[in-house]
């Protein structure tokens, strides 16, 4: 049997027809500290199918950064399972799961975590190059993203010469570079004021619903989220639909 079988008789069923892009599977995540055992994520279920956006709307502490760096294969889980397209992922060598990292998710983090060193178009080839893309090809794209995002006359600017906004809107480009299917956004607008954040939000939902990516955003912004497909919590490490 191979893996999409095994996925798709355990993810949920949304449309009997479609994988989800990410299903998280009773996944537990405990912290220890001193004395102190920290159950972060303790039975946490997550299905989200392309095309969706899904805010992660939780307080500090939650365990939101967790959630996404386990979605992101960036770190693994305790216990349960993360399938990526179906894909279950847990017993994959890391060399398999950086590949479906690099092309197939991309991030979002509250600071942009851009190079200083290189100009913008630079900072977007950068990961279709790494990917195996030729530097023509990763131009044009680099080039039709950041004309997308409103920055077509920022191409060769450093970070340090872009304003807040325009940093994060770069990291959108950058995130979304080699078209990944999962998008996951860690308070992307958490260090912009008010406008700004509106601003770099709406252009980043535009580029989700244009891409049909599934997202996951996690957001204090209540106004934010209310624009979203879904809502979600945290609550005893278990994930809450929220109306
Ligand atoms: P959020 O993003 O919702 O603010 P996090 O996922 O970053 O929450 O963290 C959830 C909890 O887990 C926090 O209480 C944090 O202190 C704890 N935690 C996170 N990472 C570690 C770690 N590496 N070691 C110990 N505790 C951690
Ligand atoms: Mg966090």
């Amino acid at each position: 049997m191979s893996d999409v079988d095994q996925a798709e008789n355990v993810a949920p069923a949304q449309d009997e027809q479609e994988i989800p892009v990410l299903y998280l599977q009773a996944v537990e995540r405990t912290y220890t500290q001193g004395d102190a055992t920290l159950h972060i994520l303790s039975g946490a279920e997550l299905a989200i199918w392309a095309g969706q956006s899904v805010a992660l709307v939780a307080p500090s502490g939650a365990g939101k950064s967790t959630l996404l760096h386990i979605s992101g294969l960036l770190e693994h889980p305790d216990h349960g399972e993360v399938y990526i397209d179906g894909r279950a992922t847990a017993i994959l060598p890391d060399q398999e799961r950086t590949r479906i990292r690099r092309n197939e998710i991309g991030f979002i983090y509250q600071s942009h975590h851009l190079l200083p060193e290189f100009t913008a178009i630079e900072n977007v080839l950068l990961p279709q190059m790494i990917r195996g893309l030729s530097r023509a090809e990763a131009r044009k794209r680099g080039e039709e993203l950041l004309a997308y995002l409103g920055l077509s006359g920022r191409l060769h600017h450093r970070p340090a010469e872009l304003s807040g906004g325009e940093q994060q809107r770069v990291a959108i480009a950058r995130a979304v570079a080699n078209a990944p299917r999962l998008l996951l956004a860690d308070e992307p607008t958490g260090n912009l004021d008010v406008h700004t954040a509106d601003h770099v939000f709406n252009a980043l939902m535009q580029l989700v619903r244009a891409s049909g990516l599934a997202t996951i955003i996690a957001t204090h912004n209540m106004e934010l989220a209310a624009r979203m497909d879904r809502r979600v919590t945290l609550k005893e490490g278990k994930v809450v639909e929220l109306p």
